[in-house]
C-alpha cells in the first residue's frame, strides 16, 4: 500500500518506521527542514529500549510531492493546531480515492479534515502507541499500544478493511470500534484534566493524583467536558472518563510520566490547549453554556506559552 504521513515528528516517525519495515511504500511529508534534512541524510534513526536502528525512508516538504502520484492512505500525525495548514498543503495529493486517517489527540480534528476530504474517506480513532522526539531525525518508541478507528461515513468499507490488515500485519494492533467520536471525547478529557495541571504545577501524573485538591479540580474540568458533549449529542461518560484518569495514577500506570504538554512547555513549543479544554469553552460559550473552568484553564496555559517564549 503506497502511504503517506504528513506530520514526521515522534508518531509519524514511529508509524512511518513499523510500516516501512513491514514493506508498506511510505513516505514522510513534514514542513521542518532540520528534520527532511537529517532524515535524508542519515535516515531516521529510532531507538527502541536503548538500541539504534536506521530507517531509509524518503522525507519530502509538501511542495514536493508530485500531485498526479497516488496514496492509498494518508496518516495525519501533526499536531492538531498544525492540521489545517498541512491539509493546505498536500490538498492536491488527495484524490477521490485517497483516504484519510487521524488519530491524533484533541476534539475537531474530523471537522478540520472535512473542509479538504468527502466524509466517507475520513478515518477516525485514538491510539495508545507513544514516542518521544529527541531531536530532528530522532525518535524514540515508547510502549506498546492499540489503535481503535472507525470510518466516519459508511461507503469505502474495502478500503477500510485494507488499510485495518495492512496496519495490523505491521504490528499496529488495529479493531474497529462504532464508538470513536466516544473514545476521542474520552481521550480528550483525560488529556484535558492531566496535561494542563501537570503543565501549570510543574509535577508528574502520580503527584497531581496525591494533591488533596485533585478530584475536585477533575470533577469540574469533566462536569462541563459533560454539559458540552451533552448539548452536542457526544456520547460522554464521566465515569468511566473519571476510572480512566484514576488508572493513570499509580506509579506503575503513568504515575511517574510528565504528559507531552509539559514536554511542549519546557521545549517553548505551542500546546494542544485549544483543542482541548479550549474546544470545550469554545463550544460551551457558543451554546450559552458556563464553561469557565475550561476557559480559565486554556488562558492559563496561553499566559504560560507566552512567559516561557517571552512574548
Ligand atoms: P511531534 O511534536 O513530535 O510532531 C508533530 C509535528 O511537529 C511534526 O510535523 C514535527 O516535524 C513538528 N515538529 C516537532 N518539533 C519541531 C520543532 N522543534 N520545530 C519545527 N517543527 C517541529 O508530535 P507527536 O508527538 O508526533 O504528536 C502528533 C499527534 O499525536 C498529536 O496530536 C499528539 O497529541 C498525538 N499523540 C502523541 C503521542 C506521543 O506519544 N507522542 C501519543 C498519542 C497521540
Amino acid at each position: 500500500m503506497r502511504i503517506a504521513i504528513a506530520g514526521a515528528g515522534a508518531m509519524g516517525g514511529r508509524f512511518g518506521d513499523m510500516l516501512s519495515h513491514d514493506n508498506q511504500e511510505v513516505i514522510l511529508i513534514d514542513r521542518w527542514e532540520a528534520n527532511l534534512k537529517a532524515i535524508n541524510t542519515r535516515g531516521l534513526i529510532v531507538n527502541v529500549s536503548g538500541t539504534e536502528h536506521v530507517d531509509q525512508i524518503v522525507a519530502v516538504q509538501p511542495a514536493q510531492v508530485d500531485p498526479s502520484e497516488h496514496f492509498d492512505l494518508v496518516i495525519m500525525f501533526t499536531k492538531a493546531m498544525q492540521l489545517d495548514a498541512m491539509l493546505t498543503d498536500i490538498k492536491p495529493i488527495l484524490h477521490d480515492d485517497t483516504m484519510v486517517l487521524t488519530l491524533a489527540n484533541g476534539i475537531g480534528n474530523v471537522e478540520t479534515i472535512e473542509k479538504y476530504v468527502p466524509k466517507e474517506n475520513i478515518i477516525a480513532g485514538v491510539t495508545t502507541w507513544s514516542a518521544g522526539l529527541d531531536s530532528a531525525g530522532y525518535i524514540s518508541y515508547g510502549g506498546e499500544g492499540i489503535v481503535q478507528m472507525q470510518a466516519v461515513e459508511t461507503g469505502k468499507a474495502n478500503q477500510v478493511d485494507q488499510i485495518v490488515e495492512v496496519m495490523n500485519s505491521a504490528g499496529l494492533n488495529v479493531t474497529l470500534t462504532d464508538d470513536a467520536i466516544e473514545a476521542i471525547w474520552r481521550k480528550a478529557a483525560l488529556n484535558a484534566v492531566l496535561n494542563p495541571l501537570c503543565t501549570l504545577l510543574n509535577c508528574n501524573i502520580g503527584n497531581l493524583g496525591k494533591t488533596t485538591t485533585f478530584s475536585a479540580m477533575m470533577d469540574e474540568i469533566l462536569a462541563e467536558f459533560q454539559q458540552v458533549a451533552d448539548a452536542m449529542h457526544v456520547p460522554f461518560d464521566v465515569t468511566k472518563t473519571r476510572n480512566l484518569i484514576l488508572a493513570q495514577l499509580p506509579d506503575e500506570a503513568n504515575g511517574t510520566h510528565y504528559p507531552s504538554m509539559h514536554q511542549d512547555m519546557l521545549s517553548k513549543r505551542p500546546t494542544e490547549i485549544d483543542y482541548l479544554n479550549g474546544y470545550v469553552a469554545r463550544q460551551g460559550e457558543s451554546r450559552h453554556i458556563p464553561t469557565m473552568v475550561n476557559r480559565l484553564i486554556t488562558q492559563e496555559i496561553h499566559a504560560m506559552e507566552q512567559l516561557v517564549q517571552g512574548n
